[in-house]
């Protein structure tokens, strides 16, 4: 089949993983999965459905409450989240040229997700064995201590745009604290999910422990959230969707957990260093075509720094062409969709109706000279007013939204004033003002003269509604563990 030779990399079968097994759909059904940079198949896989999930979510219990897994020693938990580390890493190569395909992002993006994959692996290895109880100084002769244990069945619902690392930042801190999970990865971006089933299977991952289900949204995803049997929802994806999912999942009185969509002001003040200053909120909008929760989309600049701010900005966004995503070279890909990509020029036309001002790009680009793929031009407005919709709701692709402010109050106000509160950058040669800043942006994340950086060992998540709960760092395992009270009479 053309798909074979598209995508040599793929080891794993275009199946679901259901309890260490790969099985076709209950329903037969089918879907594609395409190569945005040219909107070519390139797969056709397995479509989970409500009973597949069922199977998935049976596979997991089972594997939860009577497998090895929970009870295994923590030490044997972290030697296997270790091997499926190696793994990845002995594979990174093919690893991110698939995702490359799948995706579409520039190949030198998708080896940086490969490292922090395996970084987040690695990292949550280590915890497996220093996941701790207390013993508590209670009243009476009486011995109360904690035990840590695991939640349960975890469903892991995570979307397109970092594949692998969303996968990673949620099964290997699910599975390190003993729980089962189901994955279900985006239906754009479902290779690498699949690749990592075939991987925790070579290493000998118990069955059942880990379970893939690519699928829609509306059906597979909708299954997992209102399945009685899953503990909790680890989800990651817009804000439209967090909400239905915490709705949903009041029924069954489900643990959930929801990273989800920012408007992240990036914030130059005139005291900055403005070459660094630029470089960094060229990548903060354009890094992954703007297709990160985190995305720098607001610059907020001092009114003094913003005329050359702007134009060192314009002069760096239009040396951003599309180019071959598999070339090292390449810095701008494609957007994920065709619905993607419609959203973002609609989003384009509503600034320009609004009367920003449009000072580059706002245009469907072409790809090897042809209006293939889901390109959008690196586009920046300039003159933006807050209440603007593109100051205002998430675009997710290469749209820089730029206002200007007057001193540090106005700076804060207008920085905190949408819905979300993801992340934030600072640029400043000021340390007060640095930490001074920090302090008073709500946002989960704040970046103070840089942009972009995450490290499994330090936490991520939002503030308002950009979500709740921290995935990485220690705070994940708070996600993943439940805590029990044991009292031993003593007399
Ligand atoms: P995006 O807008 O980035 O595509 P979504 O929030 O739509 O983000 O999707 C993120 C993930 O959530 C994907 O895996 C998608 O299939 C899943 N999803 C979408 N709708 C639902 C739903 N109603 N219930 C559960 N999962 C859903």
């Amino acid at each position: 089949m053309a798909t074979t030779q598209i995508a040599p990399e793929r080891k794993a079968p275009s199946k679901l993983f259901i309890g260490g097994e790969w099985a076709d759909s209950r329903s037969g059904a089918t879907f594609e999965s395409l190569n945005p940079a040219t909107a070519e198949p390139l797969a056709q896989l397995a479509e989970a459905r409500a009973q597949d999930v069922d199977a998935a979510v049976a596979a997991a219990r089972e594997a939860f409450e009577s497998g090895p897994w929970p009870r295994r020693d923590a030490a044997d938990r972290a030697e296997l989240l270790w091997k499926v580390a190696d793994r990845v890493a002995a594979r990174a190569a093919e690893l991110a040229r698939l995702e490359v395909l799948d995706n579409g992002k520039p190949i030198r993006e998708a080896e940086i997700d490969l490292r922090e994959a395996i970084d987040a692996f690695r990292y949550y290895a280590g915890w497996a064995t220093k996941l701790e109880g207390e013993t508590i100084p209670v009243r009476g002769n009486i011995l109360n201590y904690t035990l840590r244990e695991p939640v349960g069945v975890v469903g892991a619902i995570i979307p397109w745009n970092f594949p692998l690392l969303m996968a990673a930042w949620k099964v290997a801190p699910a599975l390190a604290c003993g729980n089962t999970v189901v994955l279900k990865p985006a239906e754009q971006t479902p290779l690498s999910a699949l690749e990592l089933a075939a991987i925790a299977r070579e290493v000998g991952l118990p069955p059942g422990v880990l379970n893939v289900v690519p699928g829609l949204g509306e059906t597979a995803g909708a299954a997992l959230v209102r399945h009685p049997d899953v503990d909790k929802i680890a989800f990651t994806g817009s804000t439209a969707v967090g909400k239905v999912i915490m709705r949903e999942a009041a029924e069954t009185l489900k643990r959930v957990s929801l990273e989800l969509g920012g408007k992240s002001p990036n914030i130059v003040f005139d005291d900055a260093d403005l070459d660094a200053a630029v470089k960094g909120s060229y990548a903060a909008i354009f890094y992954n075509a703007g297709q990160c929760c985190t995305a720098g989309s607001r610059l907020l600049v001092h009114e003094s720094a913003h005329d050359a701010v702007v134009e060192k900005l314009v002069e760096r966004a239009q040396k951003l062409t599309p180019g071959d995503p598999l070339d090292p070279k390449t810095r701008l890909g494609p957007l994920i969709s065709r619905e993607q990509l419609e959203r973002v020029l609609g989003y384009i036309e509503i600034g320009k109706k609004q009367g920003a001002e449009l000072v580059i790009g706002g245009r469907r680009a072409r790809y090897q000279g042809e209006e293939k793929g889901f390109w959008v031009e690196p586009t920046i407005f300039d003159r933006v007013e807050p209440q603007h919709t593109i100051a205002q709701e998430e675009v997710f692709g290469p749209v820089l939204a730029t206002l200007t402010f007057r001193d540090e109050d106005e700076a804060i106000a207008l920085a905190n004033q949408t819905i979300y509160g993801l992340a934030a950058g600072v640029w400043t040669s000021n340390v007060k003002r640095a930490h001074r800043v920090a302090r008073r942006l709500r946002a989960g994340t704040v970046w103070v003269n840089t942009y972009h950086p995450l490290d499994a060992a330090s936490p991520f998540g939002g503030y308002k509604q950009s979500g709740y709960g921290r995935e990485l760092g220690k705070y994940a395992l708070e996600l993943y563990t439940q805590v029990k009270s044991v009292w031993v009479d003593l007399s």
